[in-house]
């Protein structure tokens, strides 16, 4: 493709050079570090580490005088302890998927949103998105940011957005019939599913007018990108994002499809050795590190994302200066991502703790079910209630299931086993079994 053809949003900003993106970085790391100057939460810490005034950051490299923040400390300081502006300023609220416990979230005001907005729209015309598009988001929505936040991205890109949301295959296939839709955004798994659907409802793909799928929100390899593209004839885009930091679009695919642009403007990344939290050079695997530079309601200062990439050296052919990200090759934590919904085997345990009747010992297996993720628990009751009538064990596990469901919002299938039949392993508890090969 000639470079004239490759589509920008700001081809300014997007192809600006290193010194101007970092000119945009510095201005945007003193803001972050006044803003968390403002919160309760940033203030003890940044003057635990010198930090007094943005005026000690003199250059981007001194991001690394900096503490790091977990998603523990958001739960740390939920609900308000990161907020940087009076609440009256703050018009939305979205939260991580599967950390309904104490939830992770963020706030965002008006302007925030404005700008999250156009990141998504800028990430969407980078793959090709036009204003004559139908979108169709097959995300769910509500708290989890797939939903919304690429939503009013794709309404600012001027796209004809259809609000879908997750499931009813038999409508989304209908709608994307009725209406010709052309772009499509769906997790990986979900659009084995509707390859499979399209089949089985009896639609053909000449009924469709379907060009582009944007897929993220779990791992996915390139193998299933390429089996989804020949499968549906369509041109697979992969799409990176987290509730932490505004939600989908922070890294996209441009029309050349070799990873994702981060958009440095509004991001710092860092890649560092999880062990040591030491930069890694260019090119080699480690945990992505990120600042948000684009939102003034909450500060999220070198944020451990917990994801594994790197960097991809060299430059890409549209002519964008932002680096690109490699594909991910799994976390640093114990996070299972499972149908795009993020699950903790701590998440279980708490149900599991609370619940009269259980012992202490369980085994999560995750596999895959069809194109879908299905995921068992295997709980051990305790002697009492292993002596009790088959009716009484009947409701615990109906109500295990139940319980899981409302704090993981997926639904598990519950096995009761007797007590001690789960073996304790030696040393750390070995309590997951991830058996589905990355799709
Ligand atoms: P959430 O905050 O619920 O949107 O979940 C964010 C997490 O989903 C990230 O930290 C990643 O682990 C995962 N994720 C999102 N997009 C992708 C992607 N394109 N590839 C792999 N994992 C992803
Ligand atoms: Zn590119």
């Amino acid at each position: 493709m000639a470079e004239q053809d490759v589509p920008f949003r700001d081809k300014k900003i997007e192809t600006a050079s290193r010194e101007e993106l970092e000119k945009v970085q510095l201005a945007g790391l003193k803001k972050q570090v006044e803003n968390g100057l403002k919160t309760p939460f940033y203030r003890d810490r940044l003057i635990k580490a010198g930090i007094t005034s943005p005026d000690a950051i003199t250059k981007v490299s001194d991001i690394r005088l900096l503490p790091f923040t977990t998603k523990n400390d958001l739960r740390e300081a939920y609900p308000f302890g990161l907020l940087a502006v009076p609440k009256e300023e703050v018009v939305r609220i979205h939260a991580s998927s599967g950390t309904t416990g104490t939830p992770t979230v963020i706030y965002l005001t008006q302007n925030d949103l404005n700008l999250a907005s156009d990141t998504m729209a800028r990430s969407l015309t980078a793959a090709g998105g036009t204003r004559s598009d139908i979108i169709q988001n097959m995300m769910t929505y509500g708290l989890f940011t797939g939903g919304l936040c690429f939503h009013y991205g794709a309404e600012l890109m001027g796209a004809m957005v259809i609000p879908t949301s997750a499931g009813n295959t038999i409508r989304q296939l209908k709608f994307m019939k009725d209406f010709g839709t052309t772009i499509i955004h769906a997790t990986p798994s979900y659009l084995l599913h509707l390859h499979a659907a399209i089949e089985s409802a009896g639609y053909s793909f000449e009924d469709l007018k379907l060009r582009k799928a944007i897929t993220g929100a779990e791992p996915h390899s390139e193998e299933l990108r390429c089996k989804i593209q020949d499968k549906l004839g369509i041109e697979v885009y992969n799409c990176y994002g987290m509730s932490e930091m505004n939600g989908p679009g922070l890294a996209f695919e441009c029309i050349y499809r070799a990873g994702m642009h981060v958009w440095e403007d509004r991001y710092i990344m860092e890649i560092v050795n999880p062990e040591t939290l030491e930069p890694v050079p260019d090119g080699e695997t480690g945990e992505l590190i990120l600042t948000i530079l684009c939102r003034d309601a909450m500060p999220l200062i070198r944020y451990r994302t917990r994801d594994l990439t790197r960097i991809i050296p060299g430059t890409c052919e549209c002519g964008r200066t932002h680096r690109r990200i490699a594909r991910f090759t799994g976390r640093t934590d114990d996070m299972l991502i499972i149908n795009g919904v993020n699950v903790f085997p701590s998440q279980i345990e708490e149900v599991l703790l609370r619940t009269h009747g259980v012992g202490a010992s369980y085994f999560i297996t995750v596999e895959k079910k069809g194109v879908l993720d299905k995921m068992t628990v295997q709980v051990e009751i305790t002697p009492e209630m292993f002596a009790d009538d088959a009716r009484v064990i009947h409701a615990l596990k109906d109500r295990l299931c139940q319980e899981m469901a409302a704090l993981i919002t997926i639904r598990p299938t519950i096995i009761i086993k007797q007590p001690g039949s789960i073996p304790i392993s030696e040393g750390k508890a070995k309590r997951v079994e991830d058996l589905r090969n990355l799709p």
